[in-house]
């Protein structure tokens, strides 16, 4: 069953629609992975779905987000905030902007449980210290009594994530969790998340740019390209069987390896602007494969074994990347 299901999502700021026809569901014990070039819509879909928008002048103006069968768009704010942080958790890309650089971390973790689970403090103390042991945090009632600045990126992000979990979230959205992180601790994280996922039934959304860490983890895939969902499918089928020039062209820029001599594509170009997004199919100006009715028409999703891609010619198939 979908814990978080996203039905034709579009945004607007004023005039400008930056998201448009934007779907996914994910259920329990499941990972969704998010993924695109920066700028392609990823964090605006987070911020629709954690009810964020009004912050930044942003609107909801079509389809649904629904969170165990309840329509958030139709939310009251009110509601949405004992949401926000309680059965839908956050975790951001910078730590920092998580943590309170002035308040120790116990007092931090304990905030939350307090918020949303109406625990006393002692209460909330005595899970904090147990989630931190969770997530591998040596000594953890000892690092309830630290401030931010005395820990490293890593455990840092830990903490974040011992907060995320703190409200016994049914739903996870961890945005470019690792992006700040050293390599060697970039790889602890997502391992931790997988644990997360499976042991505690979570539904989590990875949103990430590295396809590596997508063929790693998720076991379904949204690629996104200038605000729409240009392909979506099972782990398996995006990365054996692409459809999409765009996820080839992502596919065909994740290293393999040392023994190979194989040069990595890359692609060309840069992801539009939402000022300046194409015509037509929004990857028409750097795709290889591009024909005179790519500019001209919005390719249809077509579907074929457990995928489907918004390209006109995805139905005949394209060869998978070398
Ligand atoms: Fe390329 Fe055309 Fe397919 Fe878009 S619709 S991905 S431009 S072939």
């Amino acid at each position: 069953m979908s814990m978080l299901e996203v039905r034709d999502l579009g945004v607007a700021f004023g005039a400008v629609q930056p998201l448009s026809d934007v779907s996914f569901s994910v259920g329990k014990g499941e990972t969704l992975g998010l993924v695109g070039e920066s700028g392609s819509g990823k964090s605006l879909t987070a911020m629709s779905v954690m009810g964020l928008l009004p912050l930044i002048g942003g609107r909801i103006t079509a389809g649904a987000v629904e969170f165990d069968g309840q329509d958030l768009t139709k939310l009251p704010e009110k509601a949405y905030r004992k949401l926000r942080g309680g059965r839908i958790g956050l975790i951001t890309q910078n730590p920092m902007t998580s943590l309170d650089p002035l308040q120790k971390i116990g007092p931090q973790v304990d905030a939350v449980a307090v918020l949303h689970l109406r625990m006393t403090r002692a209460e909330a103390r005595a899970r904090t210290v147990e989630i931190l042991g969770t997530l591998r945090i040596p000594e953890p009632a000892l690092i309830c009594e630290r401030y931010p600045h005395q820990m490293s990126g890593g455990m840092k992000q830990r903490i974040v994530i011992a907060m995320a979990l703190a409200a016994n979230p049914a739903v996870l959205i961890a945005d470019e969790p690792t992006t700040a992180l050293d390599v060697t601790v970039q790889a602890q994280i997502i391992r931790l998340l997988d644990d997360l996922v499976k042991s505690r039934d979570l539904a989590l959304v990875l949103i990430t740019h590295d396809m590596s860490v997508v063929a790693q983890v998720c076991d379904k895939v949204v690629v996104m390209y200038a605000g729409r969902a240009v392909e979506r499918g099972s782990v398996e089928a995006i990365f054996e069987r692409p459809r999409h020039p765009y996820t080839q062209a992502l596919i065909g820029c994740i290293p393999r390896g040392l023994e190979g001599t194989e040069r990595l594509t890359g692609i060309e170009g840069t992801v539009p602007t939402v000022m300046n997004y194409p015509s037509g199919c929004p990857f028409h100006p750097r795709c290889p494969r591009a024909e005179p009715i790519c500019a001209r028409e919005v390719p249809a999703f077509s579907t074929g074994g457990d995928s489907a891609a918004a390209c006109h010619f995805a139905e005949v198939g394209h060869a998978k990347p070398a």
